[in-house]
């Protein structure tokens, strides 16, 4: 699972990727919102932490512009405490989920984990454990006779 943060405070994009990373995610980190903006437009990503307030292009645009090319990587968008009517610009484009900072890492990490597994679950119709196997479309289990 391949992870952008777009997010122009060092500090804070370094604890974000040092989590994920921890958590065995592959991190790609830019600090700049053309270039962050450039990054996500390869579609590679299987979501993207995005900061409003960056240097170039903010991420309200981003947002936007990704949504009109058709990259449909997660994104959870970071806001400032006092932006709340942006909160609301950034669903109304297509954002999955937002935090407002200051936020607790573990909870960002939870946010992205529950939007990567439903990703998950919608492109699977089995999951097989051994000879164990789970349809997820009627929740029957059959153990296989071979
Ligand atoms: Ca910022």
């Amino acid at each position: 699972m391949k992870i952008l943060i777009v997010e122009d405070e060092y500090n804070l994009a370094d604890a974000i990727g040092a989590t994920l990373k921890y958590n065995n995610y592959l991190v790609d980190i830019a600090s700049d919102g053309l270039k962050g903006y450039e990054e996500a437009l390869t579609g590679v990503y299987d979501l993207i932490v995005l900061d409003v307030m960056l240097p170039n292009k903010n991420g309200f645009e981003i947002l936007k512009d990704l949504r009109n090319e058709n990259i449909h990587s997660k994104i959870i968008m970071l806001t400032a405490k006092s932006e709340i009517e942006d909160k609301m610009t950034g669903f109304n484009n297509g954002a999955d989920d937002y935090l407002t900072k200051p936020f607790h890492i573990d909870e960002l990490l939870a946010r992205i984990n529950k939007e990567l597994r439903r990703k998950d679950y919608l492109h699977k119709d089995f999951i097989i454990f051994n000879d164990v196997k789970l349809n997820l479309k009627n929740m029957k289990i059959k153990k296989s006779l071979y």
